[in-house]
């Protein structure tokens, strides 16, 4: 993003999605669909490679699924099995090389990788195949595990258990060769990939709300440090490493995932709403008085839904969302970047005229947005606007896939919470803590780590650098 012209992002972002199938007779054209439906995941680029048995072939582009793939672009790609991947860049540029799947013709084969997280020893493992003679086309980290699956030892299977046991971080890989397709997630299985089954063959995706879109039945997910294969002898499961655990990015159930998807077995919506109950539970024994819970569309919905039943206070529909914002409004000026939220959000004035209102978001990340929407709630004459976070306060940056790059652009660690509450001319604000969050999830089998600045992988100096 350009940012003199731009005003920075106020939200998080996913770095993207990732989409496959295997043995399907139109693979291109689900795929096309599959991405579609991850499109949330990562507005860049796009992109589609399918093997037909003897070669791969690829096409991408920058923008939306609906911009790259024309209905001739897809005829191109013949072939049964097909990957695909939407992007959003946090690691490399936005060039067209880093641009995924990324297709590598080698003397073992074609192989085409897309992922979905951060390689964060990236920086270590690439100088070490550059000084062994590995030239790279882009500066994505994802390029890396190409490199090292060519120079692995024994089978191809072989060589990509070699190569997942040189990555740290985060990583949901899909790799497809001219026969095969591979589905692999990391050793903490910080990203969500699952599996489902359509007709004789497969499909895996980042979420598995593209899978109803195609028609496919959810079967499980890849496990953390699972490689699966799919090939002639259908799904086959194998292991890169026997040090695993499960720590699934909280932030996919919180704000990145849509609210129908399932993730590790867990429904979003249901998860998010269970978060509002426990924020209404904290209030009813502190006495907070109010006449209507509303949330911030869309991720914060199920959350405000979650409230409204455990306080029994009405759900209202206070704000309403434009869909018809082009994602690239230019808002050099602080007017411009005011009208920018009142172009997205509309304040129902009928609703909250005159009310106490709980107002239920997500994630607080730089504050600039939840101010913006006080104050235009304010406007539209709300007597009260009681903040309510259904997440801890984001404390720490995140190594995994996602644009919180350092503790400054934190607002909760620039200032207390009686001065954020002021900052935001909020009545009131309270976070979830970790323990709620945990009670709320029902479990701890999850990254807090943008919360608690614990991290389940070991970090590197470049990156804290
Ligand atoms: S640090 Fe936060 S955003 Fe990053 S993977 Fe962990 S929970 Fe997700």
């Amino acid at each position: 993003m350009n940012q003199m012209n731009n005003f920075p992002s106020q939200k998080l972002h996913e770095e993207c999605g990732v989409f496959g199938v295997y043995q399907q007779p139109d693979a291109s054209f689900l795929t096309f669909f599959g991405l579609h439906a991850l499109q949330h995941r990562g507005q860049e680029a796009a992109g589609i490679a399918c093997g037909d048995g003897t070669q791969i072939l690829c096409v991408k582009g920058k923008g939306l699924v609906t911009d790259v793939f024309e209905k001739d672009a897809l005829s191109q790609l013949t072939g049964a099995n097909s990957i695909g991947h939407v992007r959003y860049s946090t690691e490399g540029g936005d060039e067209i090389e880093n641009v995924q799947p990324i297709l590598a013709k080698a003397h073992m084969g074609s192989l085409a990788v897309a992922h979905n997280g951060q390689i964060i020893n990236a920086q270590d493992l690439r100088c070490s195949l550059e000084e062994k003679g590995s030239i790279f086309r882009g500066s994505s980290d994802s390029e890396i595990i190409l490199h090292l699956i060519q120079r692995g030892k024994g089978s191809l299977l072989e060589k990509i258990q070699q190569a997942c046991n040189l990555l740290d971080g985060a990583f949901a890989f899909l790799i497809l060769t001219e026969k095969n397709l591979y589905a692999i997630r990391d050793k903490n299985g910080l990203r969500p990939l699952s599996i489902a089954r359509k007709g004789n063959g497969f499909a895996v995706s980042s979420e598995t709300c593209a899978f109803d879109l195609i028609g496919a039945d959810y079967i499980r997910d890849v496990q953390p440090g699972e490689i699966v294969k799919f090939s002639s002898k259908g799904m086959q499961s194998f292991s890169y490493t026997s040090c695993v655990q499960e720590r699934i990015c909280a932030m996919e159930y919180i704000y990145f995932a849509r609210p129908d998807s399932n993730i590790c077995g867990r429904n979003v919506h249901t998860m998010r709403r269970s978060t509002g109950r426990i924020l209404a539970k904290k209030d009813r024994l502190q006495g907070l008085q109010a006449d209507i819970v509303i949330g911030v569309p869309d991720s914060s919905l199920s959350a405000a839904m979650g409230y409204s039943e455990e306080s029994g206070l009405p759900y209202e529909m206070g704000l309403v969302k434009n869909r018809y914002v082009g994602r690239t409004f230019i808002e050099p000026t602080q007017a411009q970047r005011d009208m920018g939220v009142k172009m997205k959000l509309s304040a129902n004035a009928s609703v909250i005229q005159n009310k106490r209102i709980v107002l239920l978001d997500d994630s607080l990340v730089r504050g600039t947005t939840s101010k913006r929407i006080v104050l235009l709630l304010k406007e539209a004459g709300a007597k009260e606007v009681h903040v309510r976070i259904a997440s801890p306060a984001i404390l720490y940056p995140c190594f995994y896939g996602v644009d919180i790059s350092s503790r400054k652009e934190l607002i909760s660690t620039q200032m207390s919470r009686d001065d954020l509450c002021a900052y935001l001319h909020a009545d009131s604000l309270s976070f979830l803590s970790i323990q709620e969050m945990e009670e709320a999830y029902g479990g701890s089998s999850f990254c807090f780590s943008c919360f608690s600045g614990k991290y389940p992988t070991p970090l590197y100096q470049n990156i804290l650098e």
